[in-house]
């Protein structure tokens, strides 16, 4: 691991300015908990002369509004979500997601901002000898290697899954990220934070290297709105998601659903959205003939590799007990 600065700005400010405005290796990046940029720089994967820390910066507040809308600064960590009372009252599924990551002690050092940020878990990128597109290489590996964890749906040419938990959920519960930069602050919803690696390989994001995501707010869910998160994963004890679901319904008096919305997690680049599954519950009862369609809806668009067929069939499943859980 080569030698690097570590800066401690007390202001936003002070912190942006550190940062580069355009992307290289050797440019300072973020330093949240450190558990992902840590591991990229030991492995050499990234060797930033300088780590810009956010830990002074006051980024570790929650704040919920009077309607049931939550705040959540960048550096709340993922244990804080996965205990704290009032999301398990008022945002479950959200609870569900920080729950299923890692391990108590990951998600004690890990915040919100580092694992929507965190690079892919792809075992050619994470391999220190390796080359690859997400490196500054000609190939995706696996593409025609070992693709086990890859994508199925929206990969080429680089195949990584995405890998983030609450970046599924909070794409579900139609959150909007705050990003400081040198211009001052923008919104940008969480469904178009990420890119797909035809639009962009360096990068899984749409944040330019000096910008940072200062907090996500999560709209108030509407009061007939039920949610939940699932996720398979491989080892039993902490893992990534093999695929993951994070699906929301609304149903009227008559126990129709009125609105749905379903995302997919760990088999895209990023969090990947099914409008025509939610489409396949709306108008339905909830039942297992509508749960069934709505499996065979949001996998219709896949395209395996040699060796992720299975995540289709995962998906549907995961989809189908998620929806039989809201009932
Ligand atoms: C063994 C293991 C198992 C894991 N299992 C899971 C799992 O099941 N599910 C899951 O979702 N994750 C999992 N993770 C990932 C873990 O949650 C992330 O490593 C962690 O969230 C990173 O958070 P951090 O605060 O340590 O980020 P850091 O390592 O500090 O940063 C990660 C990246 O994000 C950038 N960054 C950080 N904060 C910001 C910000 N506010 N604005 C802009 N850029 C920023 C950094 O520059 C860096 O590139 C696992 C990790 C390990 C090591």
């Amino acid at each position: 691991m080569k030698d690097f600065d570590l800066k401690l700005p007390d202001t936003l400010e002070a912190a942006v300015g550190e940062l580069p405005a355009e992307y290289s290796r050797d440019g300072a990046q973020v330093l949240a908990g450190g558990q992902d940029i840590v591991t990229v720089m030991k492995d050499d994967i990234e060797q930033p002369a300088a780590l810009v820390s956010l830990q002074r910066l006051g980024l570790d507040g929650m704040q919920w509004d009077e309607r049931g809308g939550l705040t959540i600064g960048a550096t709340v960590t993922i244990q804080t979500l996965a205990e704290e009372a009032s999301i398990e009252r008022g945002l479950p599924a959200l609870r569900e997601a920080a729950r299923s990551v890692g391990s108590p002690q990951i998600r004690s050092q890990g915040t919100l901002g580092g694992n929507l940020n965190q690079r892919p878990r792809c075992p050619y990128y994470r391999h220190p000898s390796v080359s690859c597109f997400k490196k500054g290489g000609s190939v995706c590996l696996a593409e025609f290697g070992f693709n086990k964890y890859a994508a199925i749906f929206g990969g080429g040419p680089s195949y990584y899954s995405h890998p983030s938990d609450l970046a599924t959920v909070l794409v579900m519960l139609g959150a909007t990220a705050t990003i400081a930069g040198p211009g001052g602050e923008r919104q940008v919803p969480l469904a178009e934070l990420y890119v797909l690696p035809d639009q962009a390989l360096d990068t899984e994001t749409v944040l330019r290297p000096d910008e940072i995501l200062t907090s996500v707010s999560i709209p108030a869910p509407a009061a007939d709105a039920r949610s939940s998160y699932l996720k398979y994963k491989e080892r039993a004890s902490y893992d990534f998601a093999l695929a993951a679901v994070a699906v929301s319904v609304n149903r009227g008096d008559d126990g129709v659903v009125t609105d749905a919305r379903v995302v997919l997690g760990g088999v895209a680049p990023k969090p990947w959205e099914v409008p025509a599954a939610a489409a396949a519950l709306v108008g339905k009862a909830m039942a297992p003939e509508a749960w069934t369609a709505a499996g065979e809806a949001a996998v219709a668009d896949a395209d395996p590799l040699e060796h992720n067929g299975y995540k289709v069939h995962l998906v549907k499943g995961l989809l189908f007990r998620a929806l039989e859980a809201l009932v």
